[in-house]
């Protein structure tokens, strides 16, 4: 034991080897006979009562029949890694509910320490996930960090399976190029196998989910539709806004500081807010018309008959079109000429559930915003599938948390 004035600072335990035991090939696991040793490693173990803990160990080296001489197994490490296989299980299990800065101050590690185990249990995670049960995957782009730049979008690929929603695969930027990337890392056994395919009507992912998924029922996402929709009834507002302003007109109060009243249902908006948005549809305003035509629209989700349902989309798109507002008039186009994927959703009733991407894009938010800590994007990476993985975890013998 190690000690400062008076108290312990760093518990040192010595390993020996086994007189009697020959060590093993680290490449193969079998027996071998003793070589050389090497000179005294030390590797960090989970702290006891608080303190910093260490092995000291002089590995041996072994003559393998077929990889010649070579450093022994050793049983608590993996490869020349400085830290013990209990202790990066146990780090990154803290990391999941402390954020990385949190878990590296709390045990007296480095960041990278932190890091680098957690690295090292989602490869593992991945190397050892189960892929076979996955039938429906959601597509989605997501915004992180700051500025618009291509390198700020993440390609997220969710299941959305009933029974197991995860990520299952998270690459850069948002061309056809990565989510290519991202089916080809899922394994043609997988594309091949999918039921459902989830995503917006991004013109990119519809041909690679077209191309190589074909067999799959693709489907327009409810979630997207609305957030295209609540897009439309905003530039509507705000166009019309500065438009009344710049004539002077007294009717452009009305419009004031309603942008979140207007985004929600109208069955959820309370008190004051309540009261303007009903003043404003009593105006002859083109926001009113417009918010009018977004919350008839919820209706569509109601239908359980895919050829109701394709009969309300035709009758609201034609109104839409007629409503002379641009950006309600661009929504129906759009819903239009992508009929056959919005009307799979009720084809596909049932069997995917409607806010599970949006659920897991919030999931994603979270782990992002909480990534300023993150200095690189691989470092986001490893989280996310940290967090939201659900990866398989190797045994290990200390288990805290
Ligand atoms: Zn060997």
């Amino acid at each position: 034991m190690g000690s400062g004035p008076g108290q312990a600072d760093v518990i040192e335990i010595q390993l020996e080897a086994h007189g009697g035991i020959r060590g093993r090939c680290s490449e193969c696991r079998r027996a071998a006979p003793g070589y050389d040793r090497l000179p005294e490693r030390r590797w960090q173990f989970v702290p006891l009562w608080g303190i910093p803990t260490y092995f000291l160990y002089a590995p041996r080296r072994v003559e393998c029949s077929q990889h010649g001489v070579i450093v022994e197994h050793l049983p608590w490490s993996e490869g020349k890694r400085p830290v013990t296989c209990a202790m990066m299980g146990f780090l990154a299990r803290w990391a999941r509910r402390l954020s990385w800065r949190e878990t590296a101050q709390v045990f007296q590690v480095s960041w990278e320490a932190v890091y680098r185990s957690v690295e090292w249990f989602v490869q593992w995670g991945l190397a050892h996930r189960a892929l076979q049960e996955v039938k429906a995957i959601g597509v989605d782009e997501i915004h992180w960090g700051r500025g618009l730049r291509a390198d700020n979008f993440l390609t997220v690929i969710y299941q959305i399976d009933a029974g197991c929603r995860r990520l299952l695969w998270v690459g850069k930027r948002r061309p056809q190029a990565t989510l290519g990337r991202g089916l080809k890392a899922l394994g043609p056994e997988v594309v091949q196998g999918l039921r459902f395919v989830c995503s917006d009507m991004w013109k990119p992912y519809l041909q690679v989910i077209a191309a190589q998924a074909g067999q799959a029922m693709h489907v327009l996402d409810r979630f997207h539709i609305t957030t295209h929709l609540n897009q439309a009834v905003d530039q509507v507002r705000r166009s019309e806004s500065s438009r009344l302003r710049a004539a002077g007109k007294a009717r452009a109060q009305r419009l004031k500081h309603l942008r979140w009243g207007l985004l929600r249902r109208g069955s959820r908006i309370r008190g004051r807010v309540r009261q303007r948005v009903h003043a404003l549809l009593t105006s002859k305003l083109a926001t009113a018309r417009a918010w009018e035509l977004k919350e008839t629209f919820f209706d569509f989700w109601k239908y359980k008959s895919v050829t109701w349902a394709g009969a309300f989309l035709d009758y609201w798109t034609e109104r839409a079109l007629r409503s002379r507002l641009e950006p309600m008039r661009r929504v129906a186009r759009m819903l239009r000429a992508h009929e056959e994927l919005i009307l799979n959703w009720f084809r596909a009733k049932g069997e995917i559930s409607a806010g599970t991407v949006e659920g897991l894009n919030n999931k994603i938010r979270v782990v992002t915003r909480r990534s300023y800590g993150f200095r690189t994007y691989e470092a986001m990476e490893i989280a996310l599938y940290h967090n939201l993985g659900r990866l398989p975890e190797p045994e290990i013998t200390h288990r805290f948390c």
